[in-house]
């Protein structure tokens, strides 16, 4: 199968070319043609799949098939995604794959001024990649019309959902044409999605990749013990005798990401941090840098990381264990993109045993344990309850949450969580079990 068999025209295809991609993903090659038809689509694809080109190129297509005359304002189509992080990569990847085509698009999220915002549609553009907040905000100062809107895409819907942001979508859908198309993408196929898929979906195609394609196929887990106090000298000699060249590593807060960051900066290794306290533009350098391998280190928060797109992450550490397992799920996932090969490494000390064996039941499957003699845990050391900064573990996250939305709906973000209980945590577990080695 090749992208020349999904009904792509000629400048998708040479944007493609020069991306040097040579085969459509499974994601790709279900989710391209029905798009181009005009199908509603329910998908279930993973950050990691190639889902973000799987929506992005047919949506391109799609445009180019008929030529609606639209005033300024109207939009032709909106991608809505939970994180700012991600409507930057989404909007960047419209930019990557239209580029040899007339569309122009704005991207909109919270944290920065809304004017230039504003402006942008103002000028007149067909595509239109926001958080939903930032939107409703857009929409309130009436900058921008969704009555000629042909396609509406919701990207990682289940966390827009954990998130809290369904009643800022069901009220932006109230404004749309009923007649459109939607695209619904969304890691699990959980009860609620289903729920809002029934909502939102007309008659949809449901495509689901093979489990055996998914990304987290192809990461291996290690568990280094070792006592809290030497763990940041142990990954100082990880990255350096392994020779590591972008590792992306997860602390518990945001606190704990600083602290790091500072340390190996000391130990010579180039680093930076980021979370939700960090301003929007620290964070777009941050990221922009390690991309450009300017700096060999991102270390992260849980919700910080979420969306990040970095092309074939070759390490991901957790430097502390998530108090949520299924957060280990979605920090591995940062690892082994699109094919490629990657490695999970998790430097757990006694305090966080419990929380290990948490994971490996979450995930149904033991975590290969590899010793470092030199780093052998002192077993004269008793385990301590853990410390999670100010406030406690989720709600850090809850503030981060806000700063990386767009400060809407964290505090429903904390109460669809935990409401969600076990039962959709078995069910997600369930739908990684045979993803994850
Ligand atoms: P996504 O799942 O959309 O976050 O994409 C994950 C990564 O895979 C991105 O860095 C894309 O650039 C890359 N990618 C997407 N499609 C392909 C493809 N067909 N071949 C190789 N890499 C791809």
């Amino acid at each position: 199968m090749s992208f020349t068999n999904l009904g792509l025209s000629e400048p998708l295809l040479k944007a493609i070319k020069e991306q040097g991609y040579t085969m459509p993903t499974p994601i790709q090659q279900q989710a391209i043609p029905v798009v181009i038809q005009k199908k509603d689509v329910l998908a279930a694809a993973q950050t990691g799949t190639g889902k973000t080109a799987g929506f992005t190129l047919p949506l391109l297509e799609r445009l180019s098939q008929n030529h609606p005359n639209i005033n300024k304002y109207q939009i032709r189509a909106l991608i809505l995604t939970p994180t700012r992080e991600l409507a930057a990569q989404v909007a960047q990847s419209i930019k990557v794959y239209g580029k040899y085509m007339p569309y122009t698009s704005a991207v909109v999220f919270g944290g920065i001024g809304i004017n230039p915002q504003l402006a942008a549609i103002r000028k007149g553009v067909d595509i239109v990649i926001a958080t939903p907040g930032r939107l409703l905000d857009i929409v309130g100062q009436k900058g921008i019309d969704f009555s000629r809107l042909e396609c509406l895409v919701l990207d990682e819907a289940d966390r827009m959902l954990d998130m809290g942001f369904i009643h800022d979508i069901k009220k932006l859908m109230k404004l749309m044409p009923q007649k459109k198309q939607t695209l619904l993408f969304s890691a699990t196929f959980s009860p609620e999605i289903k729920t809002l898929a029934s909502g939102l979906l007309n008659d949809p195609v449901l495509v689901e990749v093979a489990r055996e394609n998914t990304a987290a196929e192809q990461i291996s887990q290690v568990v280094h013990y070792v006592d809290k106090t030497r763990k940041r000298e142990l990954l100082s000699q990880l990255i350096k005798t392994k020779n590591w060249q972008q590792v992306l590593v997860f602390t518990r807060t945001k606190h704990g990401a600083n602290r790091l960051t500072a340390q190996l900066e000391e130990s010579g290794v180039l680093a930076a941090a980021i979370h939700g306290n960090k301003s929007q533009g620290a964070r777009t350098k941050a990221l922009a840098d390690f991309k450009d391998k300017k700096i060999r280190v991102l270390v992260a928060t849980d919700i910080a990381a979420r969306g990040i797109d970095i092309d074939q992450l070759p390490h991901v550490v957790n430097y502390e264990l998530p108090n949520v397992p299924e957060d280990y799920v979605h920090r591995i996932g940062r690892t082994g993109r699109a094919g490629k090969e990657g490695e999970a490494v998790s430097l757990v000390c006694i305090d966080e045993h419990k929380l290990l064996a948490d994971i490996e039941k979450f995930i149904k499957s033991p975590i290969k344990k590899v010793e470092i003699p030199a780093f052998a845990p002192d077993p004269s050391i008793k385990a301590e309850p853990i410390q999670n900064g100010r406030g406690g573990g989720r709600g850090n996250q809850k503030n981060a949450s806000k700063n990386i939305g767009d400060g809407r709906g964290s505090a429903s973000s904390q109460r669809s969580r935990s409401s969600r209980g076990p039962s959709s945590a078995a069910k997600t577990a369930a739908h990684q079990r045979s993803k994850v080695k």
